[in-house]
Order: structure tokens, then sequence, then C-alpha cells
């Protein structure tokens, strides 16, 4: 897994949680085996990001499916800088107060989709709660160059919450992206010491709205797992979701990015993630992805396929 780890001399990644005592690492079990990030796909991959300067949310998070996805050319980019508003406990991103936005940035971002040939993007962003519009615009910029240069590729977003911002889903919805993701992350119990600067009710009503919308548009969410939550808690979190008419639910293991993050409260076996998926997909889910290494833009392309497949199989 790739790790960012705070470097002495320069500056704390996360400053606010510097001072904290260390938390528990866990030993990985065997069932978490990646792939190691050293094939010529990954490296064309990182020339390709690098030379247009994006950054990925898969380098940022220390995303552990760096190797595979990169050697395919995947990557998912993370727009509005590296540098986010919010200190939620499971996060790598850096965090503190980001730099204004580069209104030349949605080029890139579609030059280097470009490059790497993808038939289906993923973007996502760090939270701006520094911006009037939550980057809702910039967001709507990213949509437009994409579709401009890349007219066959479909698009998936991965918003912030947009917590307090007026009228933000309404500027990305405007710009029709093919599939809406927000990731609720955990279970409401958890919202405090996880993800403390987000609102569990405000997340499941910005899914909602995008459904009131467009009633077309795919909606998208995702959860981790292993951060401490109950089984009747995940539960309820479909159902909150399912009545939001979320499409695609994908449910990973946590993982810790460093002993100043959350600690790993259990390692879910794999069985489990299949009574999960089942589960869902009984509650009425689309699609679901349900393994210890899921993550929301793991495999986005062929997933966005099959929930496509699916939604005109329940409509024939
Ligand atoms: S799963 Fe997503 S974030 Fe992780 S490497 Fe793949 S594309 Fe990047």
């Amino acid at each position: 897994m790739a790790v960012v780890l705070d470097i002495a001399g320069k500056p704390a990644r996360h400053p606010e949680k510097a001072g904290r005592p260390d938390t528990p690492a866990a030993k990985k079990p065997d069932w978490i085996r990646v792939k190691a990030p050293v094939s010529k796909g990954f490296l064309e991959t990182q020339q390709i990001v690098r030379s247009n300067g994006l950054h990925t949310v898969c380098e940022e998070a220390g995303c552990p499916n760096i190797g595979e996805c990169w050697e395919k050319k995947h990557a998912t980019f993370m727009v509005m800088g590296d540098t986010c508003t919010r200190a939620c406990a499971f996060c790598n991103v850096k965090t503190g107060l980001p730099g204004p936005l580069d209104p030349a940035e949605p080029i890139r971002v579609a030059e280097a989709t470009a490059k790497l040939g993808l038939a289906h993007v993923v973007v996502t962003s760090v939270d701006r709660d520094d911006l009037d519009d939550g980057g809702a615009g910039h967001f709507a910029e990213v949509i437009r160059a994409i579709r401009t240069r890349c007219k066959a590729t479909t698009i998936e977003v991965l918003t912030p919450d947009f917590l307090r911002k007026q009228g933000a889903v309404e500027t990305v919805v405007a710009a029709r992206p093919d599939v809406f993701n927000h990731n609720l992350e955990t279970v409401p119990s958890k919202y405090l010491t996880v993800r403390p600067g987000a609102r569990y009710f405000a997340s499941i009503r910005l899914l909602q709205r995008v459904k009131e919308i467009d009633p077309a548009m795919f909606t998208k969410s995702g959860i981790m797992v292993g951060l401490g939550e109950q089984r009747n808690e995940i539960l309820q979190v479909m159902d909150d979701l399912r009545s939001a008419d979320v499409d695609f639910l994908t449910i990973g293991q946590y993982l810790q990015p460093t002993r100043k993050h959350h600690e790993v409260v259990r390692f879910v076996p794999p069985d489990e993630f299949k009574a999960y998926e089942a589960i869902a997909y009984a509650k009425g889910f689309h699609m679901v992805s349900a393994s210890p290494l899921t993550r929301s833009s793991h495999h986005a392309g062929e997933d966005f396929a099959r929930l496509k497949a699916a939604r005109i199989a329940l409509t024939r």
C-alpha cells in the first residue's frame, strides 16, 4: 500500500493530527494483498498525471489499488488542489488552507483523460469549504471540458457534501455527469469521530436531491467498514440510501494511512463482504461492489457498464 507519511522538516500533512497519540497499527490479514506499483503502464500513467500538473486521489489518499489501476491507465483525478479544508480521521489527503482555483485545470484534466484513453473517467476533489459554492462551478467546468475534448468518455463525479452551499448540487447536476457519487464513508454513530465536519443526513439529502433534479442520473455512494461500526448500522445505512433512491453501493475495508489516523478496529473477512453484497441487492440496489479492496473508483468503468445494463433489464 502506498502511504504518504509526514516528513521531518517539512510542513505536516495533517497539522491537526500531529499532536495526537499514535493509534495501534494492526497487522494486515492475508486477504489484503496488493499489486506493487512497478509496471510500464504505471509509469506511463504517472508521467501523464505529472506532465499535466494534476493530482490524483490514488496517490494522495494512498490507495492500495494504485499498482493495479495505474497499470491499466485508470487514474482518478482530484481537482481544486491537494489541500483539504476538512480533517477527517480516516483520510490521508493533506489538510490546511488551499490556494486559489486554477482556471486552466479543467482543460488539463480533459487532456489527461484523452491521453490515458479513458472510456470512463472519475473526478473527485478536496473539500473546499472556503469557496462560496464549495467548488461546484469548478466541477461543472471540468465536466464540460471533458465532454468537449473526449466525446465518448462517460463521466463520474465523486463530490464533497457541499454542506451549507446553496445551489451547489444543482450546478453539478446541470453539467450532466453520467454518475453522481458521494460517499457516506461510515455509519451515523461514527460521524463525530471519523467525519466530524460532515452531517450524515445532509449527505443522504444531497444524494436524494440529485435524483429529484434528474431522476435518470445514476447515483452512487460508499462506506468503509472496520471502523467499529455494527452490522445493524450498516443495514440501516443501506435502507437510508435506498430511501434516497441511490443505485450503486460500494463497501470496502478501511485501512489506516498513518498511526495518527483512526485505528482499524477490525479487518472484515471476505465472506462478510459477500453477505453484505447479497443483502444490498435484496434491498434494491442495482449495483453493489463489496470486498476488502473495494474503493468507489475501483473498476468504475466496468461497473458503470453493468449498472446501465441492470437498469435497462429492470425496465424491460
Ligand atoms: S481504486 Fe480509485 S483511487 Fe484507488 S488507485 Fe484505483 S482509481 Fe485510484
